[in-house]
């Protein structure tokens, strides 16, 4: 077995991104920049907030927070959303979720200009990837791609099962596998909670990615020898020997897939190093390629 290294081959992405931004300062050109809404103060998204700024600075582009009160109106997050829209120095932005009740997501999501969407959730970017036009594709199906990609994992022609269907992660994730690309030219089938007949399915794939937010739900006996194995799944799970208090628990049983499987990601440090390494990526595409989009 060998690992999906998502740690290592984000820090690889970094440093190549780093290295463009030398490049676009030397020739004077404008330095990307994300700006995040962080809505309320949600201990989580605190944490997720602070690390996309983290990434920026490393990498050189600009960033900026926007914090705004749990108690916000929807009309006044949506007039943020708008200055932002209009913001020439704003490359692209986040509104990180989830919002408070109150507050309408979808509503929140259809406002963002597509060319500054670089989460890729809004209806326009998820089209556009469904016909193979350039867009932004949401950070983690984005990231798993390339990881997929880095490692060679060939995936032409391979059976690959996505488990969980949810609009950020398994259904793009179904769809960039299906696509004419590589990696993609897969067939592939995407199962969820009402899918009768999963173990089965699962013990057929060639290529296996978790989605579902159940901590160690995917054991060895649904895996098939030599398969490769993807597991997004993050659940903070209570342990009293962290200074934490929790530690990340993946959707696979690591311990026992792991003697099963070809290729491997770990929890943590496979998939979600990805997702905030793609989320980079998508800001450097929304400074360099906004024309196309
Ligand atoms: P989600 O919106 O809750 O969707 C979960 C999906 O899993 C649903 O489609 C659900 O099916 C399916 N599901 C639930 N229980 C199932 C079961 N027993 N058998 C088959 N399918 C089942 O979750 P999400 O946003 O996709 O996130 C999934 C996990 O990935 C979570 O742990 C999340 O924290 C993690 N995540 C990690 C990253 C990262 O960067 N690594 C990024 C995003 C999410 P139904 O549709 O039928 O209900």
């Amino acid at each position: 077995m060998q690992l999906l290294d998502g740690k290592y081959t984000a820090e690889q992405i970094k440093a190549e991104i780093a290295e463009e931004v030398v490049r676009i300062k030397a020739r004077g050109g404008k330095i990307p920049h994300l700006a995040a809404v962080l809505v309320g103060n949600d201990g989580a998204s605190e944490t997720y907030v602070a690390a996309k700024v983290t990434d920026c600075k490393q990498v050189g582009f600009d960033s900026t927070l926007i914090r705004l009160p749990a108690d916000i109106s929807e009309e006044t997050l949506l007039g943020h959303i708008d200055q932002l829209n209009r913001n020439p120095d704003i490359d692209g932005f986040i509104v990180q979720v989830p919002l408070p009740e109150h507050i309408d997501e979808t509503r929140v999501t259809l406002a963002i200009a597509p060319e500054k969407d670089v989460d890729g959730f809004a209806p326009a970017s998820v089209g556009r990837m469904c016909l193979g036009l350039p867009t932004f594709i949401s950070a983690t199906p984005n990231g798993v791609m390339e990881l997929l990609r880095r490692y060679n994992i060939e995936t032409s022609g391979k059976h690959c099962v996505v488990v969980g269907r949810s609009n950020i992660v398994g259904t793009p994730m179904s769809i960039l596998m299906s696509r004419n690309s590589n990696p993609g030219n897969a067939t592939v089938t995407l199962v969820h909670s009402r899918t009768p007949n999963m173990v089965e399915i699962c013990q057929s794939a060639d290529i296996l990615i978790v989605a579902i937010g159940k901590p160690d739900f995917i054991t060895a006996d649904m895996v098939k020898q030599g398969a490769v194995v993807v597991d997004v799944g993050i659940t903070r799970v209570n342990d009293s020997s962290r200074a934490s208090g929790f530690r990340l628990v993946g959707d696979v049983h690591f311990e026992s897939v792991k003697e099963k499987c070809s290729f491997i990601t770990p929890v943590p440090g496979g998939v979600g190093p990805m997702t905030r390494a793609s989320l980079l990526q998508n800001t450097l595409k929304a400074q360099t390629l906004r024309p196309q989009i």
